[in-house]
């Protein structure tokens, strides 16, 4: 059954795409193999909440695309009849994107964005199975697709089986947020115990480091994959020093700038583009878990813009660098600040 560029999709929340089979076609599909890595042609299966349907059932769906930028996937449901029964148009290359610390916070709303664009999120979190699933339905209700991954990324197991469900899920990653970070109460570090130093550079680096060289594994093209995007979320602490509350969560952001600058001339030919970005003090639960929640208001105040960030403005500068209008960035370190 054949579609035209002008049909349109929907993303239902519950629904994931597979491509299951591929056979020669027409050239304009071989264009839509850049984006997707497809051969010549595809069949493309439908699975739905994840069972296939049975094959004899498979809809066979020629995808067409309106541009480079453009790809058009059809549900099930608009392969009924003529196509009538057609959906939401998704515009701009659909990305399957993981986000570790995906289910609050910055991870959060970055997730939230990504919905908004029709991306499929995968939302990996460590312990709070609450939040996970109150960001799940929150994307759901946006309309886009989210799956929740608990794994501490602080364990190389852990990291690895995170990064396979979110690939069986979507079947690609296009592009990771390696957002995860932990801080701990405000302290001189000659008051810092062995066991809060280890658990920060655990967490912050050594964890930062794995989900980054996963991501170097499976996106590279040399290695399989397809390209895609890394955005690293430091601080802007890498470049204060944070005296006096915590040098130790300072260096293991200033450890994801110089990750971000050797990781994006490695993978340069690669196909993929690593950036960061430096938030500075930004609302959200991470201060009370340093012992001061009023962190950010308080301290917001006195920035060049007089307040504290919202998630939602360091999502959006994630967003971008995740996208293909950031096609030529790849190696920078964007502060989102507010001047700090
Ligand atoms: P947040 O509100 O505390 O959320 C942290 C998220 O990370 C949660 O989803 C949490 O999962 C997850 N997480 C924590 N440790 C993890 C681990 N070991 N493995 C997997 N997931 C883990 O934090 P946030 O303020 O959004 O911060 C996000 C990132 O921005 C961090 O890297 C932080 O350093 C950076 N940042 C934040 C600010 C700021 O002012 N907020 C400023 C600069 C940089 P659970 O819910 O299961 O705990």
């Amino acid at each position: 059954m054949r579609f035209a560029c002008g049909s349109k999709l929907r993303l239902d929340p519950e629904m994931y795409f597979k491509i299951s089979a591929l056979e020669p076609t027409s050239p304009a599909l071989c264009k839509m193999r850049r984006l997707r890595d497809l051969r010549d042609t595809q069949r493309i299966v439908i699975e739905l909440a994840g069972e296939s349907l049975p094959a004899r059932r498979h809809r066979q769906l020629h995808v067409f695309h309106a541009g480079d930028l453009h790809q058009r996937i059809f549900s099930p449901r608009s392969a009924v009849g003529n196509g009538g029964d057609t959906l939401a148009t998704c515009s701009g290359s659909m990305k399957t994107i993981l986000i570790t610390g995906g289910t609050r916070g910055i991870g959060r709303a970055t997730a939230l964005l990504c919905a908004g664009k029709g991306w499929p999120v995968a939302l990996n979190y460590a312990r709070d199975a609450v939040a996970a699933e109150q960001a799940v339905r929150e994307v759901h209700a946006a309309g886009g697709n989210a799956v929740a991954c608990q794994g501490d990324i602080a364990v190389e197991a852990d990291v690895v089986s995170v990064f396979d469900a979110a690939e069986s899920r979507f079947g690609r990653l296009d592009g990771v947020v390696i957002n995860a970070g932990i801080v701990a109460p405000s302290l001189p570090l000659a008051d810092m115990d062995s066991a809060r130093l280890r658990r920060m550079f655990e967490v912050n680096v050594y964890g930062a480091y794995l989900c980054a060289r996963e991501s170097a594994r499976r996106l590279s093209k040399d290695r399989g994959g397809s390209g895609g995007a890394v955005v690293l979320v430091s601080s802007a602490a890498s470049r204060l020093g944070s005296p006096f509350e915590y040098v130790d969560y300072a260096g293991s952001k200033a450890a994801l700038d110089a990750l971000t600058i050797g990781l994006a001339k490695e993978l340069g030919q690669q196909g993929v583009r690593v950036n960061a970005v430096r938030p500075g003090l930004i609302e959200t639960d991470i201060h009370a878990s340093g012992g001061q929640p009023d962190r950010a208001k308080r301290l917001g105040a006195t920035t060049p813009m007089g307040r504290a960030g919202r998630p939602e403005e360091v999502a959006a500068a994630i967003v971008w660098l995740l996208s293909d209008d950031a096609s030529y960035t790849t190696g920078a370190i964007l502060d989102v600040s507010g001047g700090r």
